[in-house]
């Protein structure tokens, strides 16, 4: 998106389980086996997948996306749950992929009933890359904008997000009234990024992010695209 700064990632090996289940080739065998069928894919994906990608989405955004394309097949990438949660929002048929966020897909629908039951009263609100009997068991599923203002609008007693545990931590603190119930999954890859690093990579510049200027500039399509129906 912005090819003229330069871009330093603190550790190379902070990655993501959804980006690293498919690649460029895995989307165009796919276009291949359903032509003509447009590719929406999750912003958890590499440049190289974003660059075969007709339009990227969001958590937030994804079932209006795929309602905007006017049609009635969707390739959705690469998230099977999302896929799912998408396909439950909409008419639209949905071709997905087998790739799971590490994190989301540890919840389970006894865990999430256990914690209600030791907790009368709680509100359990569930990202949409959790599995579908997680979502179903839960009060409200949403994005992670979507999580931040249920719990701003409704300020309840008590809640559970089914979600990286860090984000209810940094809720924590604009929510002071609220009591975060927290069944902790951190994500390994986000856990990477730490303040030492951060500091060694501006201190030495080290970490640059180095593409070559065809994906950059089909990848940024993807996005544009994006943004273009959000407005
Ligand atoms: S929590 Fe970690 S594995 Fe899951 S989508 Fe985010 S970066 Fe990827």
């Amino acid at each position: 998106m912005s090819p003229d700064k330069k871009v330093l990632l603190p550790d190379m090996k902070a990655g993501c389980s959804l980006s690293s289940s498919i690649t460029g080739k895995d989307v165009r065998l796919l276009k291949e086996k359903y032509p003509g069928v447009p590719v929406v894919s999750y912003v958890n994906t590499s440049a190289e997948v974003k660059a075969e990608t007709d339009v990227c989405c969001t958590s937030a955004n994804a079932v209006k996306i795929v309602k905007s394309l006017g049609v009635k097949k969707v390739i959705f990438l690469p998230d099977d749950y999302l896929a799912k949660y998408v396909a439950s929002q909409t008419d639209v048929e949905i071709i997905a992929w087998k790739g799971i966020c590490m994190v989301h897909d540890q919840f389970n629908e006894k865990e999430i009933n256990d914690i209600r039951d030791k907790n009368p009263g709680i509100k359990i609100i569930a990202h949409p890359e959790c599995p579908p009997e997680v979502i179903n068991a839960s009060d409200f599923a949403g994005s992670t904008s979507g999580m931040i203002n249920y719990v701003k609008d409704n300020q309840p007693s008590k809640v559970m997000m089914v979600t990286e545990c860090s984000m209810s931590d940094n809720i924590q603190v604009e929510n002071p009234n609220v009591e975060f119930i927290k069944p902790c999954n951190l994500c390994p890859h986000m856990k990477r990024i730490t303040l030492p690093k951060i500091l060694d990579c501006l201190e030495n510049e080290t970490g640059e992010i180095i593409m070559d200027k065809n994906t950059i500039d089909k990848a940024r399509l993807s996005v544009e695209k994006m943004v273009a129906i959000g407005r």
